[in-house]
């Protein structure tokens, strides 16, 4: 799933995003090159046994930002890991929490493995051993630096974290905010797993449900009936389209690395799921085309194309090929610069990573906060709010003299669980911001694309945040 251009260096990628924004806002070029800068790169190398034999692990985490504490973003386990990768995406990070009001600054690691080639056994290992190398630098902690799953890891690897932080720190009472997206027996938080994949549906249903940006696009206002294609099933792109199907969008396309499908009658989630696990693979499932380069599915009639895995999967050669009228970006960086540039000339609305697949690290945020609070959310209030409820209910049986039905009364009383105020934080989140960018789409004469407005917007808060630091006196 990577581009055909070889010499494609992401970083380079943001920093020319970044640049092409930069010039709407007012900073000097001392405070725009701080911001740009990565401010601490770590590569590590380790020994682990693994079998009979010693590998020498390469392993990276680079803090792109300190203008907040702390730095905050996931752990990738990949082949394709490599300094440039990890620099660009600990970038995107810094712009996706300003984006969203996230107060971190912008991290990211990575481990060079291909984490399918390891028993768990191993890969704790490889975990553990990558953990201690972060204490012994000081590249973790819950006001250093906070790690949280990406692709390859999940709440498994996080739970690895977090007990060889706990044991390097014993007695530290907020050892558990040293990572985010744990189990919840480890101090994780409802909706977290489904968070990423749930802030991408927020926010395209947003865009869909503006009358103006749709007209732009010639289609009709609202989710239901839009037809979708999904490249990557992994966390985030199998929870988008779920929550796409049950919002009643049509999925049309499905595409994984071994390969995808296409029906324009529509295919049912978890249907091709029960069959993946069953054949081993998404290909030949019941009245679907095949396609088995996989990069092809991209290339299908759609509504909306959601490109949620890897970066660089839409480059200068196959963007002219898109048919889609929208893209959200639930990956990082899944266009190049050229395929923004001839995709943005097309009129295709496109929806950036940094504001899209935000929800992650939104709810990280949470999770982070519960985690310093010790308490989990909804436990002081859901009681009250329960009790406030059922006074109304009654208050307006007493006035009307007619009385609710047993639905709609379980449906009034019920108070919040911590998975409800997770998902309204996260929808709130998501909404609010989507119009912040709107704004400064309609605030920036000469800014046409959603991206750049979204830049604009991360860049001044930054911006703000180092002068207000006083270092640029
Ligand atoms: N890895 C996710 C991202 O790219 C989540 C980061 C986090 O929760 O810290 O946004």
């Amino acid at each position: 799933m990577s581009s055909t251009n070889q010499a494609y260096s992401f970083f380079q990628g943001v920093e020319r995003n970044f640049d092409k924004a930069a010039k709407f806002t007012r900073f000097e070029k001392g405070i725009l090159e701080q911001i740009k800068a990565c401010n601490s790169i770590l590569r590590i190398k380790f020994p682990v046994k693994i079998g009979n034999d010693i590998e020498v692990i390469e392993a990276y985490r680079v803090q792109h930002s300190h203008h907040k504490l702390p730095c905050k973003g996931g752990i990738r386990y990949s082949m394709d890991v490599n300094q440039d990768e990890v620099m660009a995406l600990a970038a995107l990070m810094t712009y996706k929490c300003a984006m969203v009001n996230v107060p971190f600054g912008g991290g990211k690691g990575g481990i060079r493995i291909d984490p399918k080639k390891y028993t768990p056994f191993e890969l704790e290992k490889i975990t553990r051993r990558y953990t201690s190398e972060l204490a012994k630098k000081n590249f973790i902690g819950p006001g250093i630096d906070v790690p949280a799953p990406d692709y390859g890891t999940g709440a498994r690897e996080m739970s690895w974290i977090v007990d060889t932080y706990a044991s390097l720190y014993p007695g530290e009472l907020n050892a558990q905010a040293c990572v985010t997206g744990k189990p919840i027996a480890q101090g994780g938080v409802r909706g977290r797993t489904e968070a990423t994949g749930l802030g991408v549906f927020y926010g395209i249903r947003e865009l869909c449900n503006v009358e103006e940006e749709m007209t732009k696009v010639g289609l009709p206002v609202g989710i239901a009936g839009k037809k979708i294609i999904v490249q990557g099933l992994g966390n985030v792109g199998y929870y988008a389209a779920k929550f796409f199907q049950e919002a009643g969008a049509i999925l049309v396309g499905l595409a994984e690395y071994e390969g995808g499908i296409y029906d324009a009658k529509g295919l049912n989630l978890e249907d091709v799921m029960a069959h993946r696990k069953n054949t081993g693979a998404i290909l030949d499932f019941p009245g679907a085309t095949n396609f088995s380069n996989s990069a092809d599915t991209l290339e299908q009639p759609c509504d909306i194309l959601i490109p949620a895995a890897l970066e660089a999967v839409i480059h200068k050669d196959n963007a002219a090929k898109i048919q889609a009228k929208v893209i959200g970006e639930a990956a990082n960086g899944p266009l190049t610069p050229d395929a923004d540039e001839i995709l943005n000339k097309m009129g295709v609305i496109i929806v950036p990573d940094m504001y899209l697949n935000a929800g992650g690290v939104t709810v990280s945020y949470f999770e982070w906060l519960k985690n310093l609070s010790h308490v989990r959310y909804g436990r002081m209030e859901k009681r009250f709010s329960e009790n406030m409820n059922a006074e109304i209910v009654k208050n307006v049986e007493n006035l009307t003299g007619k009385r609710i039905g047993e639905a709609e009364r379980k449906m009034l009383l019920r108070g919040p669980d911590e998975v409800d105020l997770v998902y309204s934080g996260l929808e709130d989140t998501m909404i609010s911001s989507f119009h912040e960018i709107r704004e400064a789409l309609k605030m920036n004469q000469g800014v046409e694309d959603m991206r750049t407005a979204a830049f604009i917007c991360a860049i001044n808060k930054v911006g703000v945040a180092y002068e207000e630091l006083g270092i640029f006196p």
